[in-house]
């Protein structure tokens, strides 16, 4: 897509004032964040050794999935980065990438081809990684804190489908927690992820919480949230858990009941792949722990109906199949009260994908416009854009891109309301 021409705002926002030139530079640096996703940053070893990254500056935390082109042992890499007009970009390291990260009098710079492209800004090493829960474990093992107010917890960076040679193809949950294995922990206790909470919430700072995890054995999940939902009411007397609790769809749909009832206030059920036979191919554990796709498709109705229009996410991931599938998925998702993301697909390391091609960034930034405007076609607001995903990605910019959201050619944090 050619941003020459400017996307119009979204009819409900247009008594704002529409300027074009502010919405092309942000959708430019939108452009740019899908690339640096897509096509990763390489690095100057040198350069980056001036940057405190682990000190000053956030690390990656590697909870779930690296993200990075290779495992990287040791060597901390930072973790987000904001680019010159607000939006908040991920350092996914790709030595081979022609976007790359250099210093210049102590700060760091993006360079691409050779050519100086833009300042950027890292994100700061949030306090709360220093502290340690009452049996000793580090934050930083159990958490990482978001710049919009929230904390991302992976109770389980292992997942049960490796044992039968079933996992999803793309995923490299099983290889990642191998790689990191020294400073990781395989499960965090409910009182760990409740105690996190609870030193966050007495910061002003839990204000959304996403759980998530590989499928642990007998698919005990739902047991394991409840606790969670339990010991942070108990140790911060919140009514709600303003937060997700991210599940493989149950086979028994009246489960869906009982996350509501401990007081989540959205799920998660992330489908994976819209073509049905590419999900049996894709995603074999799904499909066969999980009572295939249509019933994946039938639990995320359900979860619409249990929690509410807007508060139920799904996601594709974007570039294992066509493009016109993926937006029919999300289309149909919208109009039954879940919101779908495309996250672009980034082959990883350790996966069975590994070496494949995601599509061209273009293909994403086409895709992440068109998704966005079909959440506001379909009526969607920011608040349930990041109720049920509560970190910055591109459909959550180009949404509010598109929603005249910006001031001038910055695009303001978002950040959650405050829980109380
Ligand atoms: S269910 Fe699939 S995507 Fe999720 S952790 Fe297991 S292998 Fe990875």
């Amino acid at each position: 897509m050619n941003i020459a021409t400017v996307p119009p705002l979204v009819p409900d926002r247009s008594q704002r004032t529409p300027d074009d030139a502010a919405r092309r530079a942000l959708l430019q640096e939108l452009q740019l964040k899908i690339a640096l996703a897509v096509e990763g940053i390489s690095f100057v070893p040198e350069d980056l050794r001036q940057f405190p990254i682990g000190t000053e500056y956030a690390e990656q935390i590697h909870l779930l999935f690296d993200m990075d082109r290779h495992h990287h042992g040791d060597v901390e890499l930072p973790a987000n980065f904001y680019l010159p007009h607000g939006l908040f970009a991920q350092f996914r390291w790709d030595p081979e990438s022609r976007f790359q990260l250099r210093a210049e009098d102590g700060k760091p710079v993006l360079y691409r081809d050779g050519e100086r492209l833009v300042d950027i800004a890292f994100y700061r090493r949030p306090d709360l990684l220093r502290l340690h829960t009452s049996d000793g474990e580090s934050f930083e093992h159990i958490a990482a804190f978001t710049p919009e107010g929230g904390i991302q917890v992976c109770y389980s960076n292992e997942c049960d489908l490796k044992l039968s040679g079933d996992d999803c193809k793309y995923c490299n949950i099983n290889s990642t927690a191998d790689a990191y294995r020294h400073d990781r922990i395989f499960l965090k206790t409910p009182q760990q992820v409740a105690e996190v909470y609870a030193a966050a919430h007495a910061r002003g700072l839990a204000n959304h919480i996403n759980i998530t995890g590989g499928f642990i054995p007998e698919r005990r999940e739902v047991d394991y949230y409840l606790d969670v939902a339990d010991e942070i009411r108990a140790r911060t007397g919140v009514a709600e858990i303003h937060g997700t609790a991210v599940i493989g769809a149950p086979l028994d749909l009246r489960v869906i009941e009982r996350y509501r009832e401990a007081g989540y206030t959205t799920i998660a059920m992330n489908l994976e792949i819209w073509n049905r036979d590419i999900f049996r191919a894709i995603c074999p554990g799904k499909e066969k722990r999980c009572g295939g796709w249509e019933h994946w498709v039938k639990a995320l109705e359900t979860a619409a109906e249990v929690f509410g229009r807007g508060n139920v996410r799904s996601n594709i991931v974007a570039g294992i199949e066509p493009k016109d599938s993926i937006l029919q998925g999300v289309e149909y998702l919208a109009a039954h009260g879940v919101l779908c993301y495309a996250g672009a697909w980034c082959p990883n390391p350790g996966s069975a994908l590994e070496g494949h091609r995601s599509p061209e960034p273009a293909w994403h930034y086409d895709l992440t416009l068109k998704a966005a405007t079909i959440f506001h076609r379909h009526g969607y607001k920011t608040a349930q854009l990041y109720g049920g995903l509560g970190a910055s990605t591109p459909f959550h910019d180009a949404f509010r891109i598109l929603g005249g959201e910006n001031e001038g050619d910055h695009l303001p944090q978002y950040r959650h309301r405050q829980v109380s």
